[in-house]
């Protein structure tokens, strides 16, 4: 656990000396959960964003895009359920005057069940070598399928009861689990109560005539209401999706980890809509599809995992999560979601409008059945950046930290450095920036001996470094040093251009998907 904190700790820290995240309004002693991005984080948060929409709209002759306001028509929340039920059970400790999510709370407990199961394995599977089977294993070691079973046990009592409103079940279950307040130990627990996470504003000139309105908690109920204004202009054919970008608002009763979870958020939407009957096919595509695609990001498939849900939102008919390993262990990075057509049919009720689909090759109309994939922008961002931050020994015995973004999310995908400062370099150097900058964001770079230079790029995430050099006048040729393997080419400045366009454009890594 100390190193998991250390490891988080340097994160956020590294985040803020390298200009990618910043606490709001620092100078006033910031605002809790809400956090700025600098100049290498807007960068990077542009780039994933792009990565997600180049995926799913460009790649998609059946998904388009859509920018919907943050503000909606209040009834938009009546209809949705988020007005009475978008809430998060609450549980605060009488000792610490902490408050807790207690679902939160029982699913850590669950977690460390998990873990220890899988310590088990880990261990059986190092004393048998390669003859370790471990599916055989996991149904016959008693200490395993004890481990398993409770796990399972208590996540579906505490999903049973969160969906019967059971809440004083929910406080009991944390009583006889016997979880105690993290930071402080102490097991003296108030009731669970729900607590509803939308951030309520004004519209409207006069307090007499103010309408309320909230703020979005999700980007999907734009989508939704606009589902027919882009079916029938775009001439959409079912099965079709819309994609939305954009920000987020919720009051989330714990933010303490730092941009996983925050109280202004980005998500990354999209909504696709098919024939009634066939949402459980593409919810199983969408599933295996955005799998791939965190996974084509090369940040190691051991960190990605499946949690289907025990306990099922009040519109979905079957969900799952993507979780990844954070330094703070598995946690949801995106949701998928089967949410059958609940959001179109109540639109429809509460509007007293039409939401429906005519089927020409079923000669028939109706509300199509809805399969959502939804991720957090900024989580993503803290799985790219944690995952990346790595401190590394070199064969001469000297440490370096280097922060191995994907080349394409990075935000700078070159540093130019002249050897020295004088002789012309700087101006080839110059050169060199004045030809690449239409096509890449590079920097420039010359203070300091260049090996500082390089570690300097090496803990910003510039996958490279390309350095010119008395030979450079003489022959056009520069060396590019790749961050990764600290390895340098001689290349010629002529085929700078397609080298960067190979390793950190769109195309190269999206065609890996
Ligand atoms: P959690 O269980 O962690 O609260 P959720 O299940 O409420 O998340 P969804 O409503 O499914 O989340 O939202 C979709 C995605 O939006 C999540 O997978 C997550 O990546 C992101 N997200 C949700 N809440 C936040 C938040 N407060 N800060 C940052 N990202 C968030």
């Amino acid at each position: 656990m100390a190193k998991q904190e250390d490891t988080f700790k340097k994160v956020i820290s590294h985040a803020k000396e390298y200009g990618y995240i910043f606490g709001s309004s620092e100078i006033y002693d910031g605002l809790s959960a809400v956090y700025d991005y600098g100049q290498n984080g807007a960068e990077l948060k542009k780039n994933i964003r792009e990565y997600w929409w180049k995926s799913m709209v460009q790649m998609h002759q059946n998904i388009v895009g859509l920018d919907a306001s943050i503000f909606m028509h209040p009834t938009t929340w009546k209809a949705s359920g988020h007005v009475d039920a978008f809430n998060d059970p609450l549980i605060d400790n009488k000792d610490s005057k902490k408050r807790y999510r207690a679902d939160v709370l029982i699913e850590d407990y669950a977690e460390k069940i998990l873990q220890k199961a899988q310590k088990e394995i880990k261990k059986a599977a190092k004393r048998f070598g390669d003859a370790f089977n471990e599916d055989e294993f996991k149904a016959t070691n008693p200490r395993v399928l004890k481990y398993l079973a409770d796990h399972k046990a208590i996540l579906s009592r505490m999903g049973s009861s969160l969906e019967k409103e059971d809440l004083a079940d929910v406080k009991l279950l944390i009583e006889e689990l016997g979880i105690a307040d993290p930071d402080t130990g102490s097991k003296n627990w108030t009731d669970v109560r729900q607590f509803n996470l939308m951030f309520g504003t004004k519209l409207g000139a006069s307090a007499e005539t103010a309408t309320d309105l909230f703020l979005r908690p999700e980007t999907a109920q734009g989508i939704f209401v606009n589902f027919l204004n882009v079916q029938k202009t775009g001439r959409m054919k079912i099965p079709f999706g819309i994609a939305q970008t954009g920000k987020a608002f919720r009051n989330e009763i714990v933010a303490r980890q730092f941009i996983f979870r925050m109280r202004e958020f980005e998500q990354m939407e999209m909504q696709f809509f098919v024939r009634p009957g066939e949402e459980i096919k593409y919810y199983e595509y969408w599933k295996k599809t955005r799998l791939k695609w965190h996974l084509s990001l090369g940040l190691g498939d051991e960190n990605y995992r499946f949690h289907d849900h025990d306990k099922l939102a009040h519109y979905a008919n079957a969900a799952a999560d993507i979780e990844f390993n954070f330094p703070f262990g598995f946690k949801e990075l995106e949701g998928i979601h089967s949410r059958t057509d609940f959001d179109l049919k109540a639109h429809e009720e509460f509007s007293g409008k039409k939401l429906q689909y005519f089927d020409h090759e079923l000669n028939k109309n109706y509300t199509p059945y809805v399969v959502e994939t939804s991720v957090g922008l900024d989580r993503m961002f803290l799985a790219v950046f944690s995952k990346s931050l790595q401190e590394e020994t070199l064969e001469d015995g000297s440490s370096r930290t280097v922060l191995k973004l994907p080349a394409v999310l990075a935000p700078v995908k070159a540093a130019i450095l002249p050897l020295v400062k004088k002789d012309g370099l700087p101006e080839l150097a110059q050169q060199i920036i004045g030809n690449l900058k239409w096509n890449f964001n590079v920097a420039y770079d010359e203070k300091d001996a260049v090996g500082r230079r390089y570690r300097r790029q090496d803990a910003n995430g510039t996958p490279f470094c390309i350095t010119v050099d008395h030979d450079s006048l003489k022959d056009q040729t520069v060396t590019i040093r790749d961050r990764d393997t600290m390895k340098q080419e001689r290349v010629s400045i002529n085929s700078l251009e397609r080298i960067l366009e190979e390793r950190t454009s769109f195309k190269s890594w999206l065609a890996k998907l």
